[in-house]
């Protein structure tokens, strides 16, 4: 099934302006289903589909995701079901034995791992975490001296965590990334940044890496990155949202060698990990630094065994009170695909991104941008010689005619002020077959773009 472009607007003419008074047939529904919705759906589990990062779905993840919609349970405390307490605390040690994160994010220590909706709600909970843990050491009175840290290059849900934590905007320092490090945050750059503002007395705090930028797959260096925010008392996220799930791969694990130095780690279980959307795994060190900011003990939901501190009640690891059960549907992944076929699974994607990357780069219209580091490949149209048609606007011109054709569907970037179109393999039923006619549009795409005839 391919991806399809719809014009706004389109579904209000379509439906009726307010709801039946009377149960409608379900037929019916489904006939709207199929006439009305399904046209204006964007088909992220398509072969074709190689946009932004991918969003997996899988029979086991599907299946679990069924349970758990049948079951409907809201495990915010343990006692309100604690089979879905248990179970995420036990499927987050897995996934994190899986990784080889260290011992301190297991469950049996002072850490553990929880599962949040998306990558976004995992930075905002341990900025909040962070902050408050500094302003226990500093005094509640210096908010406005706190200063986080990341590349330019670090996703936007972080700037969006500043903003509800209270970071005052200006504390946000987003570093420049360019393309002498790859796109990756340079250790050298972040301490002279730091030394200038401890210098100003304010307070460095938080610090956050990226592997696998979402631009271009960068992966900041951990180690050096996490001495340093250790040294400084802050504390050090690490945002692996897309590329975590490569790191089961022993190859490939060391793109995250670092990650001991780190407080908290987080892997999207739904993009690259055959797991149906939502399901963020994030781990900490010390969880007591997540309960202090987020815990709330209202007497509607007293009970022995959370009076008793004898159970996680994972609602003080969250913003939500409720929260689903989320975890059976990864366990069933992990069950009904085990560890080899998992990294089989990674593996086919990789490959298939290098095979894309070797057609690009045997075009010389082209240029391979950065270098390809998971199943991401970042690549533009050069721009003709006589400099005539320039190159940020052909390719934004090939994007629209690539997807306009809503038999492949990709998406765009800029780096270093250049348009760049990135190819992300990562869908479960893409084969080379896919990213072979994906390239094929491409290419004819770009000879029509170029005025040359078709070869
Ligand atoms: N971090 C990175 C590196 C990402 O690539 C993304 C999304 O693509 C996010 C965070 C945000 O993910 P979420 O939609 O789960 O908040």
């Amino acid at each position: 099934m391919h991806v399809k472009a719809s014009k706004p607007g389109y579904l209000r003419n379509l439906l009726p302006d307010s709801a039946p008074n009377q149960p409608d047939s379900f037929q019916h529904v489904l006939d709207d289903i199929q006439a009305k919705i399904l046209p204006g759906v964007t088909h992220w589990q398509s072969p074709n589909y190689f946009a932004y990062y991918p969003s997996n779905s899988s029979v086991a993840g599907f299946l679990g995701e069924m349970l758990s919609a049948g079951l409907n349970i809201v495990g915010f405390s343990w006692i309100t079901s604690p089979a879905a307490t248990e179970l995420e605390m036990i499927v987050l040690d897995w996934l994190a034995k899986m990784l080889k994160l260290p011992e301190d994010f297991l469950s049996a220590g002072q850490g553990g791992g929880v599962i949040q909706g998306t990558a976004s709600e995992a930075v905002l909970v341990v900025l909040l975490a962070a902050r408050d843990k500094a302003l226990r050491r500093v005094g509640k009175g210096a908010l406005e001296k706190l200063v986080v840290y990341a590349s330019d290059q670090t996703h936007s849900a972080l700037q969006k965590a500043c903003q509800i934590a209270g970071i005052h905007p200006e504390n946000c320092r987003l570093l420049k990334a360019n393309s002498s490090t790859n796109y990756a945050l340079s250790p050298e750059l972040l301490s002279e940044t730091i030394s200038q503002d401890l210098a100003i007395g304010l307070i460095p705090f938080f610090l956050c890496a990226t592997v696998g930028t979402t631009s271009s797959t960068a992966v900041d260096p951990l180690l050096a990155l996490g001495k340093f925010a250790k040294s400084n008392e802050m504390w050090f996220h690490v945002d692996a949202a897309y590329a975590g799930s490569a790191c089961i791969c022993p190859e490939f694990r060391h793109y995250i060698d670092g990650v001991e130095e780190a407080d908290s780690f987080n892997m999207n279980a739904h993009k690259w990990f055959l797991t149906n959307f939502d399901c963020s795994a994030l781990w900490v060190k010390d969880r007591s630094a997540l309960v202090q900011a987020l815990s709330t003990n209202p007497e509607f939901l007293k009970n022995k065994a959370s009076q008793a501190n004898m159970v996680v009640d994972y609602k003080d690891w969250q913003i939500p009170l409720g929260r689903r059960f989320r975890s059976l549907k990864l366990w069933m992944v992990l069950r009904l695909y085990g560890l080899e076929n998992l990294q089989c699974y990674i593996r086919s994607h990789i490959k298939l991104a290098k095979h894309f990357e070797d057609l690009v780069a045997q075009d010389t219209r082209f240029e391979v941008v950065t270098p390809r580091i998971f199943s991401l490949v970042c690549f533009r149209l050069l721009p003709p010689s006589n400099g005539e048609y320039h190159g940020n606007k052909l390719n934004h011109e090939l994007l629209d005619a690539v997807n306009s054709t809503g038999n492949v569907f990709i998406s765009h970037t800029v780096l270093s002020g250049k348009y760049i179109l990135r190819f992300a393999v990562g869908a479960p039923l893409t084969e080379e077959k896919h990213v072979n006619a994906a390239w094929k549009v491409l290419q004819d795409k770009a000879t029509a773009l170029l005025g040359e005839s078709l070869r």
